[in-house]
């Protein structure tokens, strides 16, 4: 009874030490000196389908994977040898200041607040806010109907959520979620009238749930997805903006679109100019 007392106790210590190096959590390398090891820990999201999802065998897909996995492999880094990492909207920040990703391609746009704290290569794509509804709904036709109360959906500590706060907050609800899979399940079952996020985000849970949700309206804002790297690290973020550079003028970046999307009568645009700041 007492041996089995002391053994609880000891494992409870082990526990909580293994908590407490695990805070803060990753390794001290940076991401090129972790790739040069030949390893590396990707954040993306897992729930966003064209863009990045966990599929049920475990294996990921997405225009998002395959930039990472590109990106990976320029620095060295085999497929088999990346561990991807949930990265949710609100969280991104914290996982790279903290080490525990290595970098993050998860619909990352690049703005000024952002890079306070952590630094950005590319852009790799550039969107913009718009809106998801019902296919049966007729009075939500894009920015300028956003009025009369609506609940409109989108996810904590990203850009579209704060834009609602700043622009909209008189005329609309905001509920703001911890992803957008959990918006389309509200959006669908009645429970919210709207999800705004960035219009390929949208489009692809267009494309999976076909007449039952659609996109309306032109996008509104202007989202630059960058490639979100320790805050300083300036060989990292210079290895991955050629990487990026490669992955536009090599033709990879517009089939990984292509094949991605390509099925939904979406066009691939034209490729955005890396920004070296
Ligand atoms: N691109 C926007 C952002 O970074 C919205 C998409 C997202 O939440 O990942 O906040």
């Amino acid at each position: 009874m007492r041996l089995k007392k002391t053994l609880r106790l000891a494992a409870g210590v082990i526990a909580l030490a293994v908590v407490a190096s695990g805070c803060g959590g990753g390794s001290d390398k940076t991401a090129s000196q972790n790739a040069a090891d030949g390893k590396l820990t990707i954040g993306i999201k897992y729930d966003q389908p064209g863009l990045s999802l966990r599929n049920k065998d475990g294996s990921f897909s997405g225009f998002d994977v395959d930039v990472a996995t590109y990106v990976a492999e320029q620095l060295g880094v085999k497929p088999e040898n990346i561990t991807f990492k949930e990265a949710p909207s609100g969280q991104r920040e914290t996982l790279i200041e903290n080490g525990q990703v290595d970098y993050i391609v998860g619909t990352y746009s690049i703005t000024d607040k952002r890079k306070e704290k952590v630094d950005f290569a590319g852009p790799y794509y550039v969107t913009g806010q718009s809106l998801l509804v019902r296919s049966d709904n007729t009075d939500i036709t894009g920015a300028e109907s956003l009025n009369g109360g609506k609940k409109l959906c989108s996810v904590k500590g990203s850009t579209p959520a704060q834009n609602v706060k700043d622009k909209y907050a008189q005329s609309v609800q905001l509920q703001e979620y911890d992803t957008y899979s959990l918006c389309v399940e509200a959006l669908k079952a009645g429970a919210v009238d709207a999800l705004t996020t960035d219009d390929i985000i949208l489009r692809g849970f267009a494309a999976q749930n076909p007449g039952a949700l659609k996109v309306v309206g032109d996008p509104f804002t202007i989202e630059k997805y960058g490639i979100g790297v320790k805050k300083g690290d300036t060989e990292s973020r210079n290895k991955i903006n050629d990487a990026i550079e490669s992955m536009l003028s090599s033709g990879a970046w517009a089939a990984a679109l292509e094949k991605n999307f390509g099925s939904t009568g979406y066009k691939v645009p034209a490729p955005p100019q890396v920004d070296r700041y």
